[in-house]
């Protein structure tokens, strides 16, 4: 069997796991680094596969190459989904709940978003945004105006007083058909997503909706592979906050938790491969390891798998995430009080919070 070889347009943690997730398929993944100094013209054949595991990518030659390639599966779908204000369009077109928005333009004034959104107005750049890094909120009570930099580089958005985040992740095949996880349930904290757990039984009745606002996305876009949909649960509702056309952190616990993981659904959606049933072998709370050193004790903890992405740690920088596998509740309470006495302040709350939705 000749298979093609599949390019990823990224050399960051998504493609390395890409890659480790062809392996046992044979599929031979090739995350690119585009910015090499020393890149040379990739020996790209013409029946191979072109993917990004990233929203934006600067232009080099070697992007070019890879972005201009027949077999660049959605490349029309990067540019509308990364930006923000085509990306709010689409949700609109499609009648799919999200955020009230308006467009910052040239002479948009805080008093007028106020009057248009509420007291809290949350700035979003329409590029480029990541980790809560491009947000800037606007409160009524608090004197301030529109940064002049974010006129005609920003959207508006309502801030939304929501009761959870939830994260749905899926891939479309190029038959058509779509194929979802169940839902993820989401911790952020100043912007940045701190813990993710699926399944979770009482996310259960928000599953069909989600799936339907996913599914017609996908449709719309005539889409291939994963995507993610970030949400707020307000009440029994759903609304759209943040769509990503690829896979994504708040996927990460189907590397334990399902046996096709989001990584392999997505090579297999590329290759137009069958896909098995989705459904998750155990639960999985997700730790995301932010600005933290490699720290020995992590391999100690039961039922924990450790993803380490080999990058400098600085503050506020994901450098790795530990799967805790939920097989049983006494396990998992030694493994978070552990975790409490070798991670920084900031991961009480999340490590709190795990206990809570899982313990209690
Ligand atoms: P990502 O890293 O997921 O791409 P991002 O920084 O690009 O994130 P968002 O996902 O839009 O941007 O926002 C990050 C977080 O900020 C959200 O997960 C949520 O906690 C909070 N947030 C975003 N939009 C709103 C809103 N309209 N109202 C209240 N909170 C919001
Ligand atoms: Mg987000």
């Amino acid at each position: 069997m000749s298979t093609p070889k599949i390019w990823v347009l990224g050399d960051g943690q998504l493609g390395a796991m890409m890659r480790y997730a062809g392996q046992p398929l044979a599929l031979d993944v090739q995350p690119v680094d585009i910015m090499a100094p020393s890149a040379k013209t990739l020996p790209l054949a013409e029946q191979d596969i072109v993917t990004a595991e990233r929203e934006q990518w600067p232009e080099s030659a070697t992007s070019r190459q890879l972005s201009e390639h027949q077999n660049f599966i959605n490349g029309p779908v990067f540019g509308r989904l990364a930006d923000r204000f085509s990306q709010k369009s689409l949700l609109d077109k499609l009648g799919i709940a999200t955020s009230p928005w308006v467009n910052v333009t040239q002479t948009t004034s805080a008093t007028e978003l106020h009057r248009q959104l509420g007291d809290k107005v949350l700035l979003k750049r329409r590029t480029g945004g990541y980790d809560g890094k491009g947000q800037y909120w606007l409160y009524a009570d608090k004197p301030d105006e529109v940064p002049a930099q974010w006129h005609n580089a920003a959207i508006a958005e309502q801030g939304i007083a929501f009761d959870e985040e939830v994260s749905l992740v899926g891939a479309r095949s190029r038959d058509g058909r779509c194929h979802f996880y169940p839902l993820a349930l989401n911790l952020h904290q100043d912007g940045i997503l701190m813990a993710s757990i699926a399944p979770l039984p009482r996310l259960n009745s928000l599953q069909t909706q989600a799936e339907a606002m996913l599914s017609s996305i996908m449709a719309e876009l005539d889409y291939v592979g994963v995507m993610a949909m970030e949400c707020f649960r307000v009440g029994d509702t759903l609304l759209v906050n943040e769509l990503a056309p690829r896979v994504h952190n708040s996927g990460h616990w189907t590397l334990t938790g399902c046996h096709t993981s989001q990584f392999e659904l997505h090579l297999r959606a590329l290759m137009g491969w069958p896909i098995a049933p989705l459904v998750p072998a155990l639960p999985v709370a997700m730790v995301n390891l932010i600005g933290v050193d490699w720290q020995e004790q992590w391999l100690t903890l039961p039922g924990a798998e450790l993803f380490w992405y080999n990058k400098q740690v600085r503050p506020g920088r994901k450098v790795g995430h530990l799967n805790l596998n939920v097989t049983d509740a006494a396990q998992l309470t030694c493994t978070l009080a552990t975790l409490k006495t070798c991670m920084p302040a900031h991961y009480l709350a999340p490590l709190n919070w795990l206990g809570h939705e899982l313990l209690s």
